[in-house]
């Protein structure tokens, strides 16, 4: 059985044992005050999946047993196909790579480094991938040629623009067409316009070496299969123009009059290539214009997509994690209370069907309940942000948002550089942000609670926000960045979800001890666990007052009270319909 591959996850960094029995010692040993004990987790570094590399590559090698198709469509293709790969790095359910090996004799798979995505973000000018996405990146690189190899391909890695890179090849190998999968928001649109428009300039040798002019039968093709979705958007029970504009009625449609297709299965071999002298190198982070950056604390997630189909081994098999994930799926600190999926998700090394799959065989062979169906549901989500991309188009990136709200937002230097920095005083907020800069990743109550602090608490430009986030996130993709971004600023499609987030409350509801804002800002683990997220003086001053909260006088046990709502604001200005979570 696949699942008897795998292991407990195993922390990669601990304190030596002495060490950490006088840490604990200090602490127990103090009475006069209610002091938590320290966790462990403290000074380690999660490996995401927590297993080491062979088992991760045994775990891949036997999934993609299990998805190797016994009949396959008949290879009946003449010539070279390219296979473009963007962001679906990944073999397994991947439809542009079978399209490509069918239509074909040959296929070539290749990777373009577009400098486009090391230059800097659209209105503030942040790097575009910071050094930790870029680090993931090279890691799925890597592991999508290892794993090309093993199916008798390999990976041509070049640097520059697809639309300079591919023609030149077409021509060179005399390729028919090139198959990638289809993207949705404008600066990966403008870039497959350009390819297609170069492609067709490729004049291809006729079968007897004779040049001819290009036209629509001779000239290279480009061929957008869709692919990153979990129901595909062919099978929506309606056209994109037409979305709804809540999800739950989304929701519901899909899942009453469409159904999730089965993954794309791969032939045992893909090869042959054809012939090619310098298939390139993974590029080295320093290449790209990053400084290599290491994660020292919290979770560092292993790029490729061996690791992530180990990911869903580990969280689904062999911890049994899906049967709980409704309950815990709040939670902000390490590495079991949510899948982890999203980052790749987002570089496209795991297939949402196959999720799926594995979900119906969990329910199948082991149980279904209310959590295995959850998992779904927030796939669903992000299905649907990026289906409300194709509708919205670029107002998901405008400060208006698609409700092309008009609102006064400040861009202080200050103020966002002490958000983006974790130095806003809240240590809710600072933790979150610290996780951030540290391991690329926050949970997605983090998410909602630091964007709510920047839009309502702070009033700044959303975008700032959103774009810090496009910087820094390894799951950044823009269809869920923006529109949760629009959702959490109030300029989103469903006014319903304009909601404040009110920081005691959040702080008694996710982190009643403390635990995750001691992690992140181990000053504040000698305190009280009572006083670790309103530390008052034992901390940095707060750099705005709290929107409806009084810090001052507010501990675990007046949180609740001490704080005033979006619906309280709402009634004194004679509206409703905002929530306070
Ligand atoms: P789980 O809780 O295990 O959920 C499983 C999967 O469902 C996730 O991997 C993700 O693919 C999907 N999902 C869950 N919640 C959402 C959601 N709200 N929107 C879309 N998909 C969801 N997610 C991204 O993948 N990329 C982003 O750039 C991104 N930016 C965000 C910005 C903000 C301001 C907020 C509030 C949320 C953002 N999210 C984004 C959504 C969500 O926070 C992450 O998908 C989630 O935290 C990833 O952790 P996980 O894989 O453990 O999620």
């Amino acid at each position: 059985m696949l699942h008897s591959l795998c292991t407990n996850l195993r922390p990669i960094k601990t304190l030596p044992p002495t060490e950490f029995a006088l840490f604990l010692h200090k602490f127990s040993t103090n009475n006069t005050m209610q002091f938590s004990k320290p966790i462990r987790a403290e000074t380690t570094v999660h490996q995401v999946p927590g297993f080491c590399s062979e088992e991760i590559d045994r775990i891949a090698e036997q999934t993609f047993r299990r998805y190797t198709a016994e009949s396959l469509p008949k290879r009946k293709g003449k010539g070279v196909a390219i296979v473009w790969f963007r962001n679906d790095l990944r073999v397994l359910d991947n439809e542009a790579l079978l399209m490509a090996w069918v239509s074909s004799e040959a296929v070539l798979p290749v990777y373009c480094v577009d400098p486009r995505l090391f230059s800097t973000t659209r209105y503030f000018g942040f790097p575009k991938t910071g050094g930790l996405r870029a680090q993931f990146l090279i890691e799925c690189l890597a592991d999508l040629k290892k794993n090309l190899m093993k199916l008798g391909l390999d990976l041509l890695i070049q640097n520059g623009k697809p639309e300079e890179i591919l023609p030149s090849l077409a021509k060179a190998y005399g390729v028919h067409t090139v198959y990638a999968q289809k993207e949705t928001c404008s600066e990966e649109l403008n870039v497959e316009r350009l390819v297609s428009k170069s492609l067709q300039k490729v004049v291809l040798s006729s079968s007897k070496g004779q040049s001819v002019k290009p036209n629509s039968t001779n000239s290279t093709k480009l061929e957008l299969i869709w692919g990153s979705s979990m129901y595909h958007i062919d099978d929506l029970p309606f056209s994109c123009n037409s979305l709804p504009d809540v999800y739950t009625q989304f929701r519901k449609s899909v899942e009453s009059k469409s159904k999730v297709r089965s993954c794309i299965k791969i032939p045992t071999s893909l090869g042959p290539a054809p012939s090619i002298k310098d298939w390139g190198c993974i590029p080295e982070i320093t290449v790209l214009g990053l400084e290599k950056a290491k994660v020292g604390k919290g979770l560092a997630f292993v790029g490729g997509e061996s690791a992530a189909v180990s990911r869903v081994c580990e969280y689904f098999w062999t911890k049994n994690l899906l049967r709980t994930y409704k309950e815990t799926r709040n939670g902000m600190l390490g590495p079991d209370y949510s899948t982890k999926f999203s980052p790749w998700l987002a570089s496209g090394s795991l297939s949402p069907r196959f999720i799926y799959e594995e979900v119906k065989r969990f329910e199948r062979e082991r149980e279904s309940n209310d959590s295995t169906y959850w998992v779904l549901f927030e796939l669903i989500w992000r299905d649907y942000f990026r289906f409300l991309s194709i509708k919205q188009g670029n107002s998901i990136f405008h400060a208006g948002g698609p409700r092309k709200v008009e609102a006064n937002w400040s861009q202080n230097p200050t103020l966002f550089d002490a958000w983006r920095n974790g130095q806003t005083g809240y240590p809710l907020i600072d933790a979150n942000m610290k996780e951030l800069l540290t391991t690329g990743f926050m949970s997605n109550r983090g998410r909602q609670i630091v964007c709510s602090f920047l839009v309502r608490d702070m009033n700044i430009d959303w975008r700032m926000g959103a774009e810090w986030f496009e910087t820094c996130l390894l799951d950044y993709d823009p269809c869920s960045n923006y529109g949760n971004w629009t959702y959490g600023a109030g300029v989103g499609n469903d006014p319903r979800e304009d909601r404040y987030f009110s920081i005691p409350k959040q702080a008694q509801n996710y982190d009643p001890e403390g635990e995750f804002v001691a992690y992140w800002l181990p000053q504040l683990r000698v305190l009280p666990k009572e006083k670790r997220h309103f530390p008052g003086l034992l901390y940095i001053k707060p750099v705005v007052a709290l929107k409806f909260g009084n810090t001052k006088t507010t501990n675990n046990k007046t949180m609740g009270s001490g704080t005033r709502t979006t619906a309280d604001e709402n009634r004194w200005k004679g509206r409703k319909g905002n929530r306070t979570q």
